[in-house]
């Protein structure tokens, strides 16, 4: 008779979050937020909610750190959150830089 069997989705992505996904979309009025350089507002509908603090970097479900997103600026959130994180990788391969003198 529980319903212990059926919790499932404890990797955060449960009945909770869309929830709240849903609510944030309902705030947002199902549109992007992103702003452009200008201030402008991006005029696509959302297709996600979006960390504005990645979960890795300690960014919360909480609505304040939320945001409705598009297709098209969620792989460029995505993409850029993946670079920052890779920067902060040592990393043992720099290119040499060749000295200037020894061009030809
Ligand atoms: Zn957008």
């Amino acid at each position: 008779m529980a319903w212990s069997k059926t919790t499932g989705g404890s990797r955060g992505y449960g009945w909770e979050w869309r929830r709240t996904r849903e609510r944030i979309l309902e705030r947002d009025g199902h549109r992007c937020t992103i702003l452009d350089e200008d201030g402008n507002r991006c005029t696509e509908p959302a297709h996600a909610v979006d960390h504005r603090v990645g979960k890795a970097e300690g960014g919360t479900d909480d609505p304040s750190n939320l945001r409705s997103i598009c297709r098209w600026h969620h792989v460029r959130v995505t993409a850029r959150q993946s670079v920052e994180a890779r920067k902060n990788r040592p990393s043992r391969f720099r290119p040499q830089e060749r000295h200037p003198g020894l061009l030809p």
